[in-house]
Parts: C-alpha cells; sequence; structure tokens
C-alpha cells in the first residue's frame, strides 16, 4: 500500500509509491559514455588546461605540489547575477525588484577533462570542499550579500552542457521564500522541543542504520525517511553549525571522503547517473542560531517531475528509501 511519509525537518510530504516501487538496479543510467572514458583533454574545452584565457580572470587559483593549478574559482561568463548591477530595490503596484546584485562562481574542480567527484581522491574532493568554503567565506563579508548556494551540475539531465568536473556557487542579495520556510519549520522544531531537528535527525538515522549510506565521526550520510525521490540522499554534519562557512578543516577532509564515497557509490551502483548536490546553509545573518543546521543534499536525476510535482509542490518515489540505502550500502567503493 503507498504511505505518505513526512520530512520531520522540512514539513514537506512525498508519496512513496509501493505498488509502482521500482527495484534499485532499475534506475540505473541509459548507455552512454561514462565519464571514466572521454579523453583526458579536450582543446575546445574552456576548464582545460591551456585554456585559462577563455574564462574570467580567477578569484581563487589553488596550486600543487608540481606547480601546475589544481582548482580555480572564475565569475560564471553568463553569470545570473552581476557585482556590477546596482543594490536598488523598487516597489510600484505588482511591480517589485531589486537590482541583481550578486556572484556566480564557477569552481574548476580538476585539470582533468575525463573526472568527476565520484573518482578524484577524497584529498582532491576536500580540496574542493575547502576552496567553496574559503570563497564563501570571503563574499560573507560583502554585507550585501544574504544567502549563499554552492551547488554541482553533473550531467545535461541536471542542467550542464559542460563536460569537465566543476560546480558554481550563486550569492544572493536576497533569501529565497523557500529557503525562509524551512528556517521557520526548523524554528518551530526549536521551540517545541528544546533541540536543532538536524542534530536530532542525524543521531536519530545513525543509531537506527536501516537508511545510512555510510558514515564517519564527523558526518552520516542517508537517504531521508521522505525522501522525495530515489536515491535523494542527505550528508549532516554531527556538529551543530548553521553556516558552511563555518566548516572546520578536519570535518571537510571528512566530507571529502564521505560525499566521494556517496558519489561512487551511485557511479558504480547506477552507472553514473546524472545528478545536482547542493549545500543547504542559513541565510549569512544566522551564524550563531541553535536550530538550522547546514548539510549538503544529493539529488540523482533517475527520474521526472511532472505535472503532479508541479501542481502540488510534493514528490512521489517509486523507490523505498530502506531498499536503496541497502543497495548502495552493497557497492563497494
Ligand atoms: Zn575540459
Ligand atoms: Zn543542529
Amino acid at each position: 500500500m503507498p504511505e505518505i511519509r513526512q520530512n520531520i525537518a522540512t514539513k514537506e510530504w512525498v508519496i512513496i509509491a509501493t505498488e509502482r516501487a521500482k527495484r534499485p538496479e532499475d534506475f540505473t543510467a541509459e548507455q552512454r559514455t561514462p565519464t571514466h572514458l572521454r579523453p583526458p583533454h579536450v582543446a575546445t574545452c574552456p576548464f582545460c588546461p591551456g585554456n585559462e584565457a577563455m574564462t574570467p580572470p580567477p578569484s581563487l587559483v589553488r596550486i600543487g605540489a608540481d606547480g601546475s593549478w589544481q582548482q580555480r574559482i572564475v565569475p560564471n561568463k553568463f553569470g545570473a547575477l552581476s557585482p556590477a548591477a546596482p543594490a536598488v530595490r523598487l516597489e510600484e503596484g505588482v511591480a517589485r525588484m531589486t537590482g541583481g546584485y550578486g556572484f556566480h562562481d564557477v569552481l574548476i574542480e580538476s585539470p582533468l577533462h575525463n573526472t568527476t567527484t565520484a573518482l578524484l581522491a577524497p584529498e582532491e574532493v576536500a580540496a574542493t570542499l575547502s576552496a567553496l568554503r574559503d570563497r564563501a567565506r570571503e563574499l560573507a563579508r560583502d554585507e550585501r550579500i544574504a544567502q549563499i548556494i554552492p551547488f554541482k551540475n553533473h550531467g545535461e539531465s541536471a542542467g550542464t552542457s559542460l563536460e569537465h568536473p566543476h560546480c558554481q556557487m550563486v550569492s544572493l542579495p536576497i533569501v529565497p521564500s523557500h529557503i525562509r520556510q524551512r528556517l521557520e519549520e526548523a524554528m518551530r522544531y526549536f521551540d517545541e522541543h528544546g533541540t536543532c531537528v538536524f542534530c536530532d535527525m542525524a543521531r536519530l538515522e545513525s543509531e537506527a542504520a536501516i537508511r545510512v549510506v555510510c558514515e564517519d565521526e564527523h558526518f552520516v550520510a542517508f537517504i531521508p525517511y521522505a525522501a522525495f525521490s530515489p536515491f535523494h540522499t542527505w550528508i549532516l554534519p554531527r556538529r551543530h553549525r548553521s553556516l558552511f562557512t563555518q566548516a572546520s578543516d578536519e570535518e571537510l577532509a571528512s566530507l571529502g571522503n564521505i560525499l566521494k564515497t556517496t558519489l561512487l557509490k551511485l557511479y558504480r551502483g547506477l552507472g553514473d547517473p546524472h545528478y545536482n548536490y547542493m549545500i543547504r546553509m542559513a541565510p549569512l545573518a544566522y551564524e550563531k542560531v541553535h536550530w538550522s543546521h547546514w548539510y549538503l543534499s544529493i539529488v540523482p536525476k533517475v527520474t521526472r517531475a511532472a505535472g503532479f510535482e508541479l501542481g502540488s509542490g510534493m514528490y512521489i518515489n517509486t523507490a523505498l528509501p530502506e531498499e536503496s540505502a541497502a543497495f548502495l550500502r552493497a557497492v563497494t567503493t
């Protein structure tokens, strides 16, 4: 029988359609060239070494032991926002707007074209995360920036046309209403229980262990009880902090390993599926709150949202979270 489950942190409902439930391996990606079978260097790729002039000047460059760059952060050439836009606000009738002030960064994760986060060494993934954190810390000093959203689009159905491994970060002058709604739910939980709902979830999921994908002393990666799509995974830090910018070097070293392991399980288990990952955090002004907690969310693009999802804001998940987690636990890395 179908179940309608609710996520205790976001209060969002999902239909777990057990009648339509597919076996985990049914979500395996269609035949296409997996990342590791592509050429290591592409002459026309703007992110490959030798083509640095094809991107705007970098705001951060990490150099490796051999003297060449390992990670670069550059402004997105076709950025959604611009630091040149005025930070003004206008209101007239139904027209309410603010200037498109902000930053849209691209982080090139590796000099190699034919790799992806799942295939990088844990230290390389940790270096990507620390470059993102350091850039986010720099941007957080800009008082006009209210909210920072780091994310990765892997593959065309996840919204990217560039093969070269990269992630992005958008820094906004406003707080999106979706983020504000989730904040309000987390605050309400804190008012009722006196604890952070994400701290509670990390502990409860780790104890129950049935939805855990992998974990260590700093992070627990699990498929939430009310995951809204197949293999949707959360990686929660055990230490309470509301902002990703507050993550320590030790935590990011650990996250490099947990993120790589989770993505490699997806890569091997489902055949390099397209996915998005997002680092969710509170607005910058909420640095010290006890009720909001940063985390990383991975959404493999193995199904498509359609009319029901658009019409209701809720999802139908055709995979049982407990089965998906057991499937991923069994994939060797
Ligand atoms: Zn490339
Ligand atoms: Zn917490």
